[in-house]
Parts: C-alpha cells; sequence; structure tokens
C-alpha cells in the first residue's frame, strides 16, 4: 500500500507527496511539476540530491526520463547525477 506523505519535493521543493511502497528501499515522489518519479536508495540514502542545485536536480530528472522504458516511472540513480 501506498503511504501517503506531504513532502516537499527534493528536485524543485514544489509541495509533492511521497508514495514509496514499503518493499522500495529508495523514495517514489509524486509532484505536480515534476511528475512521478524514483529516486534510488542510494542517491537518497547519501542525500546526493541536496548536494545539487535545483537546476541540475531537474536535469537529472531529464535524464532519468531519457532512459526510463516506455511507459514507466523514471528512477534517478546515481548515473543521471
Ligand atoms: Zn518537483
Amino acid at each position: 500500500m501506498a503511504n501517503l506523505k506531504p513532502i516537499s519535493c527534493p528536485l524543485c521543493g514544489a509541495e509533492a507527496q511521497d508514495i514509496t511502497v514499503a518493499t522500495f528501499n529508495g523514495r517514489t515522489i509524486c509532484c505536480g511539476f515534476c511528475g512521478d518519479y524514483d529516486v534510488s536508495g542510494t542517491v537518497f540514502e547519501a542525500g546526493l540530491l541536496d548536494r545539487l542545485d535545483r537546476r541540475r536536480r531537474l536535469d537529472a530528472l531529464e535524464r532519468a526520463k531519457g532512459s526510463a522504458p516506455s511507459g514507466k516511472r523514471p528512477m534517478i540513480t546515481s548515473h543521471d547525477l
């Protein structure tokens, strides 16, 4: 079951929801600005997104979208940063 929790988007700072399922060790975010995306456990736990400015975080999302299979939610991994 998704566990809905209001947060600020770790990419753009807008109001978003954490919809992570318990079986995933990263985070799944639903943001009105960025859309739905996953952040890998490695990126999340190391706080890698916090080290980047907003534009670089959004660039990482664009790269993740580019490598996501069609119709799949993009996942931001350390390769996208
Ligand atoms: Zn966002």
